[in-house]
């Protein structure tokens, strides 16, 4: 018996090592799982032919699901406070130098109103973890819009909340809600967050969200401190159990101001490659070409398309305040109004043969791809 075992592995790791990466691509694009050791030979490999293979697979499977169509959705920045010390971040309470705003509750209409007219029908509300945003606060500002524009889905990024406070934004008329997982580890996520920060909430905070009704996105850094393949690996397990209607992946960018802020930036090509292989795991998703991406390198989002990505979020935030909502550092798009910054994202996915829509853009888990 134990000669059989013995055999058996030595067939398996001769038969692993016989197989290339296209093959490699090609299960997991039919099986929608990957192993740790597959994900290890995609990121290293620096063959061209294979990484262009992963890009197309990855196209096409996204072809399949929407089309050529690459949804846009209005990026609203409402608070630059937060309570939260996150490593990496350069909003985390730590940093005196941030620039702190909050927008009122009517420049949060008048972009909205700015955005309706340029025809946005999703408007993202994103912020730091910040108190002065209660549920009071919040769910007036959801249900005024909701009443506003009742054809446009509002999705939330307003970070950890209580299980009633996501019940009342919902009720309220939140349709979806981004809170990236940033790392499936629990060791790694100690490593990149103050010490009050848990991981099992977040994890919960995903699960309740989902619970009640929510389409949901999680996502995580690419090229964050202490990452490794096998917490790679965790995220990408974490997806495919989890089933996320989005996922928001962007190469970490060190920030000023910060403990992470000496650390080497996170790599466009690992970041196009996960791209590729989220598409291929979960076909239907809703996968955004990143500003991170795009601050990295000129051509990052129209390269994350190509790889799979079909969602932009143009900014429909105040321009005043755009450069203040400074995560990391060297942020581009803080210096154009909301009107440029559409015809600008637009001109660009046409550039490269893609059609831009502004409608709802809803997950829709019954594609045929
Ligand atoms: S990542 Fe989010 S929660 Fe953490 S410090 Fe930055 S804004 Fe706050």
């Amino acid at each position: 018996m134990l000669t059989l075992v013995n055999s058996d592995q030595r067939f398996d790791k001769l038969t692993f090592n016989f197989l290339s990466t296209l093959n490699i691509i090609d299960h997991i694009r039919n099986t929608r799982d990957i192993t740790r050791d597959e994900l290890e030979q995609i990121l290293e490999t620096e063959d061209k032919a294979s990484i262009e293979y992963l890009r197309s697979s990855a196209r096409e499977v996204a072809t399949a699901a929407y089309g050529n169509k690459i949804f846009m959705r209005g990026l609203i920045e409402l608070s630059s406070h937060c309570k939260n010390d996150c490593l990496y971040c350069g909003l985390r309470r730590s940093n005196s130098a941030a620039v702190r705003y909050r927008l009122s509750d009517e420049q949060i209409y008048d972009c909205c109103e700015q955005g309706y007219k340029l025809g946005f029908r999703t408007f993202v509300m994103q912020g730091g973890e910040d108190g002065w945003f209660d549920d009071k606060r919040m769910c007036r500002i959801v249900s005024t819009v909701r009443q506003r524009y009742p054809d446009c889905a509002i999705t939330l990024s307003l970070g950890e909340r209580s299980r009633e406070s996501y019940q009342a934004l919902f009720d309220a008329g939140a349709n979806r809600y981004l809170l990236r997982h940033e790392t499936a580890s629990p060791e790694h996520y100690a490593r990149l967050h103050s010490a009050e920060m848990s991981f099992q909430n977040r994890i919960d905070c995903l699960y309740a969200l989902k619970e009640i009704g929510y389409q949901v996105g999680c996502g995580f850094m690419v090229g964050s401190p202490y990452q490794t393949i096998d917490t790679l690996y965790a995220d990408l397990q974490f997806i495919r159990t989890f089933q996320p209607q989005m996922v928001g992946i962007g190469p970490f960018i060190s920030a000023t101001g910060t403990p992470f802020q000496d650390q080497p930036n996170g790599k466009v090509g690992t970041t196009l490659r996960l791209l590729a292989i989220i598409r291929l795991l979960h076909p239907p998703v809703l996968l955004p070409a990143t500003t991170a991406l795009g601050t990295l390198h000129p051509q990052g989002r129209e390269l994350g398309i190509q790889f799979g990505a079909n969602v932009v979020m143009p900014n429909l935030s105040p321009r005043d305040h755009r450069k203040d909502y400074a995560i990391y550092d060297n942020k581009i798009c803080t210096g154009e109004e909301a009107a440029e910054c559409r015809a600008c994202t637009e001109g660009r996915i046409r550039k490269i043969g893609y059609e831009t829509v502004v409608d709802r853009g809803d997950f829709n888990p019954n594609l045929e791809y």
